[in-house]
């Protein structure tokens, strides 16, 4: 485990192959994603924005099992996403 600094001053973890700070590239991707989105950690952002994944109405387009191989999007990701899905009436696909 090493810890690292960014350019803004955040402190973080670097535990992972991703070089990019977590705290910046949050407030990036949160940015990006907009209000639809529930706050999600960085690395879940940035694995659905490598799926190309921009509004939660796409998610019902995968499965669980598809979001859990996203590098980077976890459990705790999916429970909250799905949370919000419920919400909005929506599902992930089956
Ligand atoms: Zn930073």
């Amino acid at each position: 485990m090493s810890i690292r600094t960014c350019k803004n001053g955040h402190t973080f973890d670097k535990s992972s192959s991703c070089p990019v700070c977590p705290i910046c590239s949050g407030e990036e991707m949160g940015e990006k994603f907009g209000d639809e989105f529930p706050k999600l950690g960085a690395p879940a952002f940035r694995a659905l924005d490598s799926a190309g994944i921009r509004h939660l109405s796409q998610l019902t387009n995968y499965t669980e099992e598809q979001l859990l191989q996203l590098h980077g999007f976890g459990p705790k990701a999916l429970r909250i996403l799905k949370e919000t899905l419920n919400e909005k009436g929506l599902s992930l696909s089956k």
